[in-house]
């Protein structure tokens, strides 16, 4: 980019660094015909198809059998549970439905069966890494809340390492531009490409040291907060996020180059008579994890579900609502969910601003019971009392 563009010949390499000769990249870019904006989302989702093992590195095992969609959020004991006709709705980012919409992102209905799955475990360590939330109900033993987690995490790492495309995928997506917002275009996307390049650092740092902690049993590796409803929750989520700020919007992290950042990790479960959202973090004082969760602790047991809820559509993406629930939603409680979730779509990862609306109600069930991990009793007991 140092290099003066005036002085480019057409067959030198490109002042954008794609490796591309200057008259097949960016010779008279300022002419071409614009891209569709979303065109981008789409392809970058075409690198969220490839398939591969997260837990290929050995500590589980050799890997065995196809890869297969993996689920984020499980889909027998949960999914079934909010769907009507074995569908859920949920933010559906794809290209036509969003043009289809004016542009806007609006929840559709989706197959439970297709919803929240992608291609990141063989079938040998699906079975095995997730029997215990798959085929088991959730009550927070530690194990449960570790596999969740570390299923969270794989699937971030998964996007990360597909998002490491991304730069290549957008280069051209300045067409029409003048050369001026060519060369920021191109410096943003260098930028981003930086910030990725991080984050997957950070995320595989804790995907190393929950694969350790799955691998050999280390319960206290996770900290975990359970928050046990006696009600049915409308919604489903699991996902896992560095977040930068706190529930009201201070400070938390700050996410330099040089800095590994610490994750949160929620997700929600409903068994036969109760709901239940768990709270992870990596057991380091200070984690931001266990901050939020402690003010989260400290909300009126009736306002804690929405300010969850609210925390993880602006956060994460697979987040699930039962239709017959998200229907009756009003135009106010709607609208702000619906930009929560855009809010956190940028393409670009610019950290989420929209912000949680501690005012408006969304009538969700009132906390039964907030615990801890570790004071329900681990799988290795509890087989041995067997
Ligand atoms: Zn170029
Ligand atoms: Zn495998």
């Amino acid at each position: 980019m140092t290099q003066e563009k005036s002085t480019l010949g057409r067959n030198d390499l490109c002042w954008c660094r794609s490796g591309k000769k200057y008259k097949k990249c960016h010779l008279n870019r300022n002419l071409q015909k614009k891209n569709n904006p979303w065109s981008a989302v789409e392809s970058n989702k075409k690198e969220f198809h490839k398939k591969k093992c997260c837990a290929e590195n050995g500590a589980f095992g050799p890997c065995e059998g196809k890869i297969v969609k993996a689920h984020t959020v499980s889909r027998g004991s949960n999914l079934t549970k909010i769907a009507k006709k074995s569908k859920v709705m949920s933010y559906n980012t794809n290209i036509s439905k969003i043009n289809k919409n004016g542009g806007q992102l609006i929840a559709s209905e989706i197959g439970i069966g297709v919803a929240s799955t992608f291609y990141g475990f063989c079938s040998q360590h699906d079975r095995t890494l997730f029997s215990c939330i798959e085929n088991e109900d959730f009550i927070g033993r530690p194990d449960q809340c570790i596999a969740i987690a570390y299923r969270s995490l794989s699937r971030e790492l998964y996007g990360k390492d597909a998002a490491s495309h991304l730069r290549e995928t957008l280069r051209d997506a300045d067409k029409g531009d003048t050369i001026t917002e060519q060369v920021t275009f191109q410096s943003i996307l260098d930028l981003n490409h930086e910030g990725n390049e991080a984050a997957r650092a950070e995320l595989k740092k804790t995907h190393d040291i929950l694969t350790n902690a799955l691998a050999n049993g280390c319960v206290n590796t996770l900290q975990s907060m359970i928050i046990k409803f006696d009600n049915e929750l409308p919604f489903m989520f699991a996902g896992a996020w560095s977040p930068f700020t706190d529930l009201h919007g201070k400070k938390l992290q700050s996410g330099y180059a040089n800095q590994l950042l610490e994750q949160i990790f929620i997700s929600s479960f409903a068994s036969l008579r109760s709901s239940y959202i768990c709270i992870s973090w990596v057991n380091i004082e200070n984690a931001p994890g266990s901050i939020i969760a402690k003010q989260i602790c400290e909300l009126p047991g009736n306002k804690q579900a929405e300010i969850i809820l609210q925390y993880a559509v602006k956060h994460i993406e697979n987040v699930f609502y039962a239709p017959s629930w998200f229907e009756d939603l009003s135009f106010l409680q709607r609208r702000q969910l619906d930009k929560l979730a855009a809010s956190g779509i940028d393409i670009l990862g610019s950290v989420p601003d929209d912000d949680i609306h501690f005012g408006l109600g969304f009538l969700l069930p009132t906390t039964t019971q907030v615990f801890h991990s570790t004071d329900v009793p681990s799988t290795e007991k509890r087989e041995m009392n067997e």
